[in-house]
């Protein structure tokens, strides 16, 4: 499943984010093929209430979210580029989630410790941002120089060599300047070229700041919110407020309480799924569902994945084997009522090897 690593400064609320991130996925834990959990490691069920509705129109004996998979990367601090402490270790993880989610402090208490001596989200941003920077930078220049020696044997390797100096040049640049890699525009050929780098700065961050319990039903009115609104912004990001401290709460109550705890809040949902939705759309994902008796599953695929592809990711063996799907748009198989009904009605697709088309 989807990856996201959880990062950030020490004492902003990482833990009490993740552990919740656990119980929420202990709770879900009879719907999950998988069991097996590792300590920083934790999966979570993708809400989707389309599934339930399917599920029922099927009568399915289970319904089976799409997943993420939470990483927590703790230790990430400054210096960690240099190889300071268990820095580069850290750095390596990283390179393996498909997004980042940079918890912020954004919340006052005098009782918990801030490593700069006060709240700072710029700061606290401005630290990871550039320990990723120089890791970027880093590795660039050692590609570089090897780019410079390598003789590419055919003219096909030779184009993808260039495409790789002139992108990475400019990359370069951009990181120099404390931008991301991610806000350099490349050709898709050029991102091909130098995806086996798997550069940090690269990948999807979203800030989570998070707030007070107080703040939750406002938080524009927080002023440290705003900052990292802004720098989200500035640096390509996205952002999703939260409060770690209640997210733990929540996860203490029974289910039927939790509504109305939210509402003593002044908000109607937890922000756990408005983490996953917005990790969704950053990493540009769609879901599709296979339903029947036996299960109905919600997949996860990226947006312009062609049919074959898509069906490469229930088994490779049906990207292989792919002669065609068939499919039933959602509004239209609901409104049918069942497979047979839709068909009927001729609101059948067939998918061939043409794009994909959004549910
Ligand atoms: P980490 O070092 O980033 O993993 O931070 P922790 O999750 O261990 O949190 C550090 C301290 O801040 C703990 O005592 C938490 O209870 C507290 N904390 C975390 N989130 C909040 C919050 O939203 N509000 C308040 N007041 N305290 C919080």
């Amino acid at each position: 499943s989807l990856k996201a690593g959880i990062v950030g400064l020490p004492n902003v609320g990482k833990s009490t984010l993740f552990n919740a991130v656990v119980e929420n996925g202990k709770a879900q834990a009879a719907n999950f093929p998988f069991c097996t959990i590792e300590p920083n490691v934790g999966i979570v069920g993708v809400p989707d209430p389309r599934l339930h509705v399917l599920s029922d129109i099927s009568k399915s004996q289970r319904a089976v979210p799409a997943s993420i998979e939470f990483v927590d990367i703790a230790g990430l601090v400054k210096g960690a580029s240099q190889g300071e402490g268990l820095g580069n270790k850290f750095l390596s993880h990283i390179r393996e989630v498909d997004s980042i989610l940079q918890v912020v402090r954004c919340f006052e208490d005098n009782d918990i410790v801030h490593v700069n001596g006060k709240v700072d989200p710029k700061s606290d941003i401005d630290v990871i941002n550039l320990e990723l920077v120089f890791s970027d930078l880093d590795q660039i220049e050692k590609r570089m120089e090897k780019l410079k020696k390598g003789k590419a044997k055919d003219s096909q390797s030779k184009l993808k060599e260039e495409a790789e100096k002139s992108a990475l040049e400019r990359i370069r640049e951009a990181l120099m300047d404390g931008k991301p890699a991610r806000s350099v525009t490349l050709t898709d050929f050029e991102k091909d070229a130098i995806k086996h780098l798997c550069l940090l700065t690269m990948k999807p961050i979203i800030y989570v700041a998070n707030v007070a319990e107080s703040e939750l039903a406002e938080p524009g009115s927080n002023p440290y919110v705003k900052e990292v609104m802004n720098l989200a912004s500035e640096l390509q990001s996205g952002i999703v407020t939260i409060s770690a401290q209640v997210e733990s709460e929540l996860t203490e109550l029974p289910s039927e309480e939790r509504t109305e705890f939210l509402k003593s809040l002044g908000v109607s949902e937890s922000g756990l799924g408005n983490l996953i939705r917005a990790t969704y759309s950053l990493l540009g994902l769609r879901t599709y569902f296979t339903s029947g008796e036996k299960e109905t599953k919600a997949w996860t695929i990226l947006a312009g994945m062609t049919a074959p592809q898509a069906a490469g990711v229930i088994h490779s063996d049906f990207e292989k084997g792919f002669i065609r799907a068939e499919t039933v748009a959602y509004d239209d198989f609901v409104a049918a009522g069942s497979l047979a009904a839709a068909r009927e009605k001729g609101l059948r697709r067939e998918e061939c090897v043409k794009l994909f088309r959004e549910f």
